[in-house]
Formats: structure tokens, C-alpha cells, sequence
């Protein structure tokens, strides 16, 4: 591979990959974020593919081609232009990551190689399932089909949650709190408002040094769940602002917020794509809406469409988290402990300054580190807490 180099850097260089990698690195000094947006560089260049492709099928089904030649041409098309993108990514996983790990990550091979096995299966699975699904609502109703699919969706995933959870399939290495001074000591601060079998902790130390917690529902039951690395990097005041934090997101019903804002959203971009799908069909003289050639426009421009539908959701979950920040402060009324809390976080897991336009609409789930504390320091002198 070595002796590649030479030819591969510029063409790596060319599609803007690694440009824009080093420069993600160097502007944020995030590696994560240098390589999302890696692999952002290389969607959109597939979104764009893709809209080639369908409009050629189109052009295919015009002139009367028979169905298994569009599939054929679709897939070749999408197939060549992965390998491409691609080429890029495994070039990345072999000779650049090591050099540029920046402490944050340790993941020894054999678990990256479970983990993408795993993550494939998964897409495959679940798109095979979503594909002969949408079919289904295309043949059955043709005209309603856009308001099914996500509403559907969304039944499935409320009633079989509990599977997904116990498989692993979510959240790796969870269990249940280990009983001892600790978990008394956590439960403490939040009774009445958790149950205490309902403290999960998340074992990730074995792959990072991020420090991360959240809370879900299983079951209409709420639960917390806290990164081990928080026990060994943060003190106790600093572990309560945090579950303060967490505690909020669960009063202020963000879960339920979020997944109705996601049905909302979900089905407005179907129905656009609906909408379109219809416009496609009347253009190009498709004959049945319930075709494999609907099922691939669907897909792309559903594809497309959906990073409005990511903007969306990362806007309120940013908001969600000032809101959230704010309650927290009223049940643990210690200012600095919260301020300290985020100023470790944001050491220990390298996060970001000064986030471009993109990564705000694509990536960041929470608002940056230095807008968190002035916010909370702007609500602090509000209510009245002077430290
Ligand atoms: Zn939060």
C-alpha cells in the first residue's frame, strides 16, 4: 500500500477528503468531527450519484427498458461510485488514524472489526426490511403510503424497544448499577424521580476516554445511564450537576418531545418525497407506483431530503439541552460545580470551538462547551445563584 501512496494522495486530495479531514483537525481539534465530516464529504458526493442515477433510470424507462436492466444499471452506478468513495475510507483506516489518535481513542483492531461486521449487518437487515415494507404500503396504499410509513415505523419500534435493548443492538455494555455506597449515594440525589433498578451503568472505558451519560425510556419506565469514566475523572458535585442534567431531560420530557417532533418531521419529508415521487412517475411515463424503480427514487431522495429532517432534530436537541442545563441548576444550585462539570467534559473529550455552519446543521447534537456555561451563567444571575 505504501508504494500507493504517491498516486493516491493527490486523487485522495482531489475529492476534497483529505484536505478537509486535516483541516477538521486542526480547526476544531476534534477527531471525531474531522472524521464525520470525512464521511459526510463522501455521502454527499453519493446523494449526488445517486440523483445521476435516477434520473438515467428514468431515461431508461422512458425508452422501455426492461425493469431488471434499470435495477442493473442503478446498482452498478451506486456500486462503482462506493468503491470510489471508499477506496478513501480504508486508505484512512490503515495509515491515518494511527498517527492521528489523539488520546481519545484506543480501539484495538478485533473490536473495530466486530463492530463494522455488526453495524453492516445491521443496515442490511434493516434496509431489506424497510425496502419490502414501503413496497408493501406502495401496493396497498398508494396514496397514503407517505403517512403510514413513518407512524408505522415509529409503532414498531415503541412496541419491540425492549428487544432492541436487550440485544445489544442500541447501547453496547450496559448493565445494571452495581449495588454498593456509590449507587446508594447516586439514587440519593435522584429519588423520587427514578426507580433505583433503573440506573444503568454504560462500560465503554475498554474503547475511550470519553465521558458521556444519557437517560431513555424502556418500557414507559425512565432510566439513567452513566458512563463509567465519569466515576474516575469527575468529583461528586460535579457527578450530580451532571445528573442533574440528566434528571432534567427526563422532567422535561425531551424523550417524548423528541420522538413526536421526529414522526412530525419524518412524515413531512415522505410527503414531500411523495409528492415528487408522483411528479417522477407523470414525467417519465412510469406505469405502477408500486415498482422497484419508485423504491429506488424513494430511497434517494429520501436520502437526500432527510439531512433537513437531521437539521431539524439537532436544532431542538440543542435548544432541548440549554432548557435542560437551566433545570438542572434549579435542582443543584451549585454554579460552579456545573461550570467545572463542563469544562472537564469538554477536556476530556476534545469537543469543539468555533463550529462551522455544517456542523452545526449535520452534527452537534449540544451546543458548544462555552455557550453552555455563558448561558448558564446569563440564567444563574436570573434566578438569583451567585456561586
Ligand atoms: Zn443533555
Amino acid at each position: 500500500m505504501d508504494e500507493l501512496k504517491p498516486v493516491i494522495r493527490p486523487l485522495l486530495t482531489f475529492t476534497g477528503s483529505i484536505g478537509s479531514f486535516e483541516k477538521e483537525i486542526k480547526d476544531t481539534h476534534d477527531f471525531n468531527l474531522g472524521l464525520k465530516t470525512l464521511l459526510d464529504n463522501r455521502i454527499q458526493i453519493l446523494q449526488v450519484s445517486s440523483l445521476v442515477a435516477i434520473a438515467t433510470l428514468g431515461f431508461m424507462a422512458r425508452s422501455q427498458y426492461h425493469d431488471y436492466a434499470e435495477i442493473i444499471a442503478f446498482v452498478s452506478i451506486i456500486w462503482i461510485t462506493a468503491n470510489v468513495l471508499f477506496i478513501n475510507y480504508d486508505f484512512y483506516m490503515k495509515h491515518h488514524l494511527g498517527e492521528k489518535e489523539q488520546g481519545y481513542l484506543n480501539i484495538p483492531q478485533e473490536i473495530i472489526k466486530e463492530k463494522v461486521r455488526v453495524w453492516i449487518l445491521k443496515i442490511l437487515l434493516v434496509r431489506i426490511l424497510l425496502i419490502i415494507f414501503i413496497y408493501r404500503l406502495l401496493l396497498l396504499f398508494p396514496d397514503i403510503w407517505w403517512i403510514l410509513s413513518p407512524v408505522l415505523s415509529f409503532l414498531f419500534f415503541a412496541i419491540f424497544n425492549k428487544q432492541l435493548f436487550r440485544h445489544d443492538l442500541i447501547f453496547p455494555k450496559i448493565e445494571k448499577f452495581p449495588d454498593g455506597e456509590l449507587k446508594d449515594k447516586l439514587y440519593k440525589f435522584c429519588t423520587g424521580k427514578v426507580d433505583k433498578s433503573n440506573i444503568f451503568l454504560w462500560k465503554f472505558s475498554q474503547y475511550t476516554k470519553r465521558v458521556n451519560a444519557g437517560v431513555f425510556k424502556i418500557k414507559r419506565k425512565r432510566s439513567i445511564l452513566l458512563g463509567d469514566n465519569l466515576f474516575e475523572n469527575f468529583d461528586d458535585d460535579e457527578i450530580n450537576a451532571m445528573l442533574a442534567h440528566e434528571l432534567a431531560h427526563l422532567e422535561l420530557r425531551h424523550i417524548e418531545k423528541k420522538i413526536l417532533l421526529i414522526i412530525f418531521s419524518l412524515t413531512f419529508i415522505v410527503g414531500i418525497v411523495n409528492l415528487l415521487l408522483n411528479w417522477y412517475i407523470d414525467y417519465f411515463g412510469i406505469p405502477k407506483k408500486a415498482s422497484m424503480i419508485s423504491l429506488v427514487f424513494i430511497y434517494t431522495v429520501y436520502f437526500i431530503l432527510s439531512r433537513f429532517h437531521v437539521a431539524i432534530s439537532l436544532l431542538y436537541s440543542r435548544y432541548a439541552e440549554k432548557k435542560a442545563d437551566e433545570w438542572a441548576l434549579r435542582y443543584f444550585p451549585k454554579r460552579n460545580s456545573f461550570e467545572s462539570m463542563l469544562v472537564r467534559l469538554h477536556l476530556t473529550n476534545g469537543i469543539y470551538h468555533k463550529n462551522s455552519l455544517r456542523e452545526k446543521l449535520q452534527f452537534l447534537t449540544h451546543p458548544p462547551v462555552e455557550d453552555r456555561i455563558k448561558h448558564l451563567r446569563m440564567y444563574a444571575e436570573k434566578i438569583g445563584i451567585v456561586k
